[in-house]
């Protein structure tokens, strides 16, 4: 399963190089064409055979992920650090990092529970005894991501780092190899950069797309786990069709079809609301005179963690089903 492989790409935003050249080498052998635009997102085309009627679909997954970068160095060798994206202290204190270099790093700190996002109390160890040292091993600006191994748990349940949002490249991926006949529609498969600093590659992506209809393929939230707040997705349910999120309130005629499609196709599925956080559908819906857009998502347990937990069933029976039509 290239899922493995495709978790462990670094990719931290704005920083997507690794993870790109992995996806384009995948990509080459299925693709009628394949852009990289001037910010770094790759859009991989599937020419459309339709005659009359014959739209651009935009499918949008993030390939970049969550991280760190170095601010500053202390005189006895510690890293300072910014956050890349929706970090939470709790989750960060005693894990691994790993910079591009390939320096490895434990983080300290953030021990206060009253601002679990105050990146100035973190501190990074790479084993460094003088400020000399450590700059010797890496720079400031140096983007580093979470150390978190592709583990199968039970079932058909795996963890991963950069689950957010390799899940949702790795359901392009297939879709995209996966096609037995061309698409009638003009398919655009967009692997965009620095969603996690606020979708910034989707909105450049949009433009060279200039789509009829956008998706969003990304994770949700599971809240079927001890103490979780409230909310209606779950693992093993199916993939998620977003009704909205903090970014788009998606078409509500997209959001009846994939809800029919599914239900007259025997596709497991559940509707998905999301109070907070975003998807690069916001984005795209805003987009020229706007944009009709939706949303396929994974419910993902621990999201912005070293450990994010999807279930197989999700993601392999239901999601790109979804998606081929
Ligand atoms: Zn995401």
């Amino acid at each position: 399963m290239f899922l493995d492989d495709l978790t462990q790409q670094f990719g931290v935003s704005g920083f997507e190089e690794p993870i790109r050249a992995f996806i384009t080498e995948f990509c080459q052998s299925h693709a009628d064409e394949i852009i990289k635009d001037n910010i770094g997102n790759l859009i991989v085309i599937k020419k459309g055979t339709g005659k009359s009627n014959r739209k651009k679909i935009m499918l949008s997954a993030h390939m970049d992920e969550i991280g760190f970068a170095v601010t500053d160095v202390t005189e006895k060798g510690f890293l300072k650090v910014r956050y890349m994206g929706g970090i939470s202290n709790q989750v960060s204190v005693c894990q691994r990092i790993q910079f591009r270099s390939g320096t490895i790093g434990v983080i300290l700190g953030g021990k206060d529970k009253k601002d679990d996002r105050d990146f100035t109390q973190l501190s990074v160890d790479i084993g460094a005894t003088s400020k000399e040292e450590a700059l010797a091993h890496v720079q400031i600006g140096e983007p580093a991501s979470y150390c978190g191994e592709f583990t199968p748990l039970c079932g058909r349940t795996v963890c991963s780092k950069a689950i957010d949002d390799r899940i949702g490249c790795y359901i392009l991926m297939r879709v995209l190899a996966e096609m037995e006949t061309k698409p009638y529609h003009d398919t655009y498969f967009v692997f965009s950069v620095q969603e996690e600093l606020g979708l910034r590659g989707a909105k450049v992506a949009v433009s060279t797309c200039n789509p009829d209809i956008g998706v969003a393929v990304d994770i949700t939230g599971s809240f079927d786990t001890p103490g979780a707040p409230n909310g209606f997705t779950k693992l093993g349910s199916g993939a998620a069709i977003k009704v909205m999120d903090g970014s788009v309130v998606c078409d509500d005629r997209l959001v009846t079809f994939l809800c029919d499609y599914a239900k007259a196709n025997d596709i497991p599925h559940q509707r998905e609301v999301l109070a907070r956080g975003g998807t690069d559908a916001g984005a795209i819906h805003l987009f020229n005179n706007g944009v009709s857009s939706c949303g396929v998502s994974i419910p993902t347990r621990y999201g912005h963690s070293p450990v994010g937990t999807v279930d197989m069933f999700d993601v392999e029976k239901h999601a790109s089903k979804l998606l081929m039509e």
